[in-house]
């Protein structure tokens, strides 16, 4: 009967150590105890080093965690997380922790620390070979993060000229407490309950580009929800409505106008100044302009992508609000002087 050995014991680690702690508290071991430094520890040394060899290799240590009842499953599914985050800890380990860490060996006894020797520096380069190989090692399905879709509405001016929008974004994270494994020492995380994902509200400032088109979708790349076992984060879909009001709208590329002209104007045509967002336009009005006449100006629109829409504005004859004597004179002398029966033909086609 082969007889059962705590691994994590044995090296003075815990079930949720990382690849980076075994390394330091097996190199400390080793250290203390490796035969050339010691000849009474060889029995110790060759458990040390078993232990070391089993959980520095993911596949190992997953086989001897689940025939040992170390971890529940899904920890073990977490490993290339943890040997992406190891990788960054291999640099950031603070030197004392490995000192909080006592293992089992040095609870008993005590021994002189000696120097360290070149034979087991050729040992550790090995070591950290193979276990840069084992890394490597095919790992759980990457899972891409879903997409976000968020709609917002500018006013007709700010799509002109361009404006920018804070966006309240409900999105997953990686857990702040467990960075995604899951499980802290063993027992599943408090903060995620053990899902390794938190969902959170995030403030996202969108720049809107000047002159977009209604119903444009903006992307924002990244900004949506966290992807899971190293795989891509989702993307942020901004759709951009434009609302516009009773004078300007949007239709597509074009930009409608409604403009009011006066009866005289209207009668005896000539250029009137327009007031736009994109600035004033002149507009040549011909004689006998009615009410609902539309004009083209071709090119002048929203850009995008090679295309040009176009101004089209729509003239409708509107009355001063207060005449004075002199103007009302004048319109009293223009009805007695026209002839012109405009109802003649009403019924008529
Ligand atoms: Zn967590």
């Amino acid at each position: 009967m082969i007889k059962f050995k705590n691994y994590y014991e044995i090296l003075g680690v815990t079930p949720d150590s990382s690849n980076a702690e075994i390394k330091s508290a097996y190199r400390r071991l080793a250290r203390k105890y490796h035969p050339d430094v010691n000849p009474n520890t060889a029995e110790m040394f060759k458990d040390i080093t078993e232990a070391y060899t089993t959980l520095i290799n993911p596949e190992k240590r997953k086989q001897y965690n689940i025939l040992n009842g170390f971890f529940e499953t899904p920890k073990t599914k977490t490993t290339s997380q943890k040997a992406e985050q190891e990788y960054k800890e291999k640099t950031t380990t603070p030197p004392n922790r490995e000192q909080n860490i006592k293992s089992s060996f040095e609870k008993k006894k005590d021994y002189s620390e000696k120097v360290f020797s070149d034979t087991i520096n050729g040992i550790f380069k090995e070591f950290t070979k193979k276990e840069q190989k084992q890394q490597k090692q095919p790992k759980p399905e990457p899972k891409n993060g879903a997409d976000i879709t968020v709609d917002i509405t500018v006013g007709i001016a700010e799509a002109l000229k361009g404006t920018s929008r804070t966006v309240n974004v409900l999105h997953t994270e990686l857990c702040p407490k467990c960075k995604g494994r899951k499980f802290i020492n063993g027992a599943k995380c408090s903060d995620c309950k053990g899902t390794g994902e938190k969902s959170e509200y995030r403030k996202i400032t969108v720049k809107i580009p000047a002159k977009i088109k209604n119903g444009s979708k903006l992307r924002l790349k990244g900004e949506g929800n966290h992807g899971q076992n190293g795989g891509k984060n989702g993307d942020l879909y901004i759709n951009v409505k434009i609302e516009g009001n009773s004078k300007v709208k949007y239709d597509g590329l074009n930009i409608l106008y409604n403009v009011p002209i006066t009866p005289f104007e209207a009668v005896l045509g000539g250029d009137i100044e327009v007031k736009t967002l994109e600035g004033n336009i002149k507009l040549k009005l011909p004689k006998h302009t009615q009410s609902g006449q539309k004009f083209r100006l071709s090119g002048m629109g929203v850009t995008q992508k090679n295309k040009s829409g176009d101004i089209i504005i729509t003239v409708h004859i509107e009355i001063p609000q207060s005449l004075s004597d002199d103007e009302i004179k004048l319109y009293e002398k223009l009805k007695k002087l026209s002839s012109h029966n405009i109802r003649e033909n009403l019924l008529n086609d």
